[in-house]
C-alpha cells in the first residue's frame, strides 16, 4: 500500500506552535489531506502521543508516538518510536536529561497538554525548547537501544540542524535517514555534504500551524501500516519501501 505521511507535526505542547494545535484539530486535518501515517513531534515532549494516537485510529490513520529532541548541540532530531513503554522510555530520558529552565509563557509561548475536550489538563513549566545535557551520538543511542528510529531533521536549515551546528553530517552519525526541508533539493544537498550513499531522505510539514499539516509529506510503499513496515522502509529492508524524495 502507497500511504502519505507527515512525521513532524508540533501540538499546543511546543511553545512555538499555534494553539490550535490540539490533538483533535491534527487528526480531522490528518484525515481531510489524506495522510495514513502521522507522528506529534513536539520539542522534547512526547505526551500528547497517547491521545493522538487513539483519536487517529478512529479515522484509519497510524500514529506514531515521539518527539523532536533537542540535543546538547542544539541539533534537532526527530525521534520515533511506537509501543507505550518506549513512549514512556522516551519521555523518561527526555526528562532526566533536559536542562530545566522555567517556560516563561508570555515570552517563549504555552506549553499545554490537553484531552480530547480541548481542555487543559497539564501545563509543562519548564521550556520545553531547552537542550538535552546529551550529545546527538547518545541520543541516537538511546533510541536505537530502545527499538527506535532517530531521524536528524530539517537537516538542510541554518539554525538547529546537524549541518547548522557541526558544518557536516559526522560519518559517525548512526541515523536511519535525515529529514530534509521541502524548498531544498537531495542532489544539491548531497553535493555539498558528503554523506554515506545509501541514506534515506524523508520530508514533512514540520507543522506549527493547523493549514500545514501534511502541506509536505512522504510517501511510503508499506506492506502493512505499521512501525515494522515503517522501520523496514528506512532500513531498505523486507518489501516496504520509501518512494524516491528529490
Ligand atoms: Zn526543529
Ligand atoms: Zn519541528
Amino acid at each position: 500500500m502507497i500511504v502519505k505521511a507527515d512525521l513532524h507535526i508540533h501540538s499546543v505542547l511546543s511553545p512555538c506552535a499555534d494553539l490550535e494545535m490540539s490533538p483533535v484539530n491534527i487528526v480531522t486535518r490528518a484525515a481531510q489531506m489524506g495522510l495514513a501515517l502521522i507522528a506529534v513531534t513536539d520539542h522534547n515532549c512526547t505526551l500528547h502521543g497517547p491521545l493522538t494516537r487513539s483519536l487517529a485510529a478512529r479515522q484509519g490513520i497510524y500514529c506514531l508516538f515521539g518527539a523532536e529532541v533537542n540535543t546538547r548541540e542544539e541539533i534537532h532530531c526527530l525521534c520515533l518510536v511506537d509501543t507505550e513503554e518506549q513512549r514512556l522510555a522516551l519521555q523518561d530520558y527526555i526528562e532526566q536529561n533536559i536542562t530545566r529552565i522555567p517556560n516563561k509563557p508570555e515570552v517563549f509561548g504555552y506549553q499545554v497538554q490537553v484531552n480530547e475536550q480541548e481542555e487543559i489538563v497539564q501545563e509543562i513549566d519548564y521550556l520545553l525548547h531547552a537542550a538535552l545535557k546529551r550529545s546527538i551520538d547518545e541520543v541516537a543511542g538511546f533510541v536505537h537501544g530502545i527499538g527506535g528510529v532517530f531521524i536528524p531533521a530539517h537537516v538542510d536549515r541554518p539554525k538547529y540542524s546537524v549541518t547548522s551546528q557541526l558544518g557536516f553530517v559526522p560519518p559517525s552519525l548512526q541515523y536511519d535517514a535525515l529529514e530534509i526541508s521541502k524548498n531544498s533539493l537531495v542532489e544539491q544537498f548531497r553535493k555539498s555534504n558528503p554523506i554515506k550513499p545509501n541514506t534515506q531522505f524523508i520530508r514533512n510539514s514540520d507543522s506549527h500551524f493547523i493549514h500545514q499539516v501534511g502541506s509536505t509529506y512522504t510517501e511510503y510503499d508499506l506492506e502493512n501500516l505499521s512501525f515494522k513496515c515503517f522501520k523496514e522502509a528506512l532500513l531498505g529492508q523486507g518489501h516496504s519501501s520509501v518512494l524516491p524524495v528529490v
